[in-house]
């Protein structure tokens, strides 16, 4: 898939596979190749009225620069007169979130999977100084064989410094975020610990039905564990480490790949058929 100029005539563009606040995401096949890919168009139109031309080519450079099996790789991407096309590797599984929604919880062997399939990517993109900073189920896909890829790179800022801009969705925000004090990559540490809880209950643990409380038991860190269902001790020691206030204390996401939970459940393919999951 290397290649100095692609166009759309390259590809054989199959069925519509869902759409975006910018654009629309199509199956398609690489004439040459026969390569499978999904093709994200945008259109610029829709990126002049929003002035989003900036952003999406920072998020276009940070996508191209990763290469890890849990990152969805950005083959390439072109643009004509009307529109920008992002050439994509294509999860066949679709959002982990559907999924998540669908079963209600996952098995603490799925739980741990993704949980060390997302440490290994996150500590893959910081040590290339890229800060996600939105991950959240739906920004996770899940390729053929079961397999969670990190998507949508939209708000993701790469840099040494501090950042101290409020975005994300309000259940996945770190106390720092909320309380709009410099923060760094230790927000994704966080955020880790939130999908924990929400893989293993099935909803995130700071959910309330106001907005306001929500933010309110993020910066108190108040955290239940309900009594059913069952979730092993060394599962919320995991949770426990992750959601902490102070973001330099929180467990460093090369411990969480050696913590008992991770080392006792997680499968090392990093792969889940639909029969594992729940
Ligand atoms: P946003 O515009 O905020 O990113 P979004 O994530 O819903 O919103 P897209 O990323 O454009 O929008 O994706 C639209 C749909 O296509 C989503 O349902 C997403 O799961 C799916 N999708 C996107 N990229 C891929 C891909 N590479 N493989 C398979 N499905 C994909
Ligand atoms: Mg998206």
């Amino acid at each position: 898939m290397e290649r100095p100029q692609w166009s759309l005539s390259d590809f054989e563009i199959g069925k519509f596979i869902g759409e975006g606040k910018f654009g629309k995401v199509y199956l398609a096949r690489e004439k040459q190749s026969g390569y499978v890919v999904a093709l994200k168009v945008i259109f610029k139109k829709k990126l002049e009225k929003y002035r989003f031309h900036s952003h999406l080519r920072r998020e276009i450079e940070i996508q191209r620069g990763l290469d890890h099996p849990n990152v969805l790789r950005l083959f390439a991407w072109f643009h004509d007169a009307d529109r920008v096309v992002l050439v994509l590797e294509y999860a066949a599984r679709g959002e982990l979130y559907k999924l998540l929604r669908s079963i209600g919880r996952f098995s603490e062997r799925t739980a741990a999977t993704y949980a060390a399939s997302l440490a290994g990517a996150l500590a893959y993109c910081h040590k290339k100084q890229v800060i996600h900073r939105d991950i959240k189920p739906e920004n996770l896909l899940l390729d053929i064989e079961g397999r969670l890829k990190i998507a949508d790179f939209g708000w993701a800022v790469q840099s040494n410094a501090k950042r101290h801009t409020l975005c994300g969705t309000i259940d996945y925000l770190a106390p720092e975020m909320v309380e709009k004090k410099a923060h760094g990559y230790a927000v994704d540490n966080w955020t880790l610990g939130i999908l924990c809880y929400e893989f293993l209950y099935g909803s995130p643990p700071f959910e309330a039905a106001e907005q306001n409380d929500t933010l309110m038991r993020i910066v108190k860190v108040d955290l239940m564990f309900p009594l059913t269902p069952y979730v092993s001790a060394d599962a919320k020691d995991l949770i426990c480490k992750l959601l902490v206030k102070d973001s330099s204390k929180r467990i460093s996401l090369d411990d969480i790949l050696k913590h008992p939970w991770i080392i006792k459940n997680a499968d090392p393919s990093g792969s889940i058929s639909p029969s594992e999951r729940s």
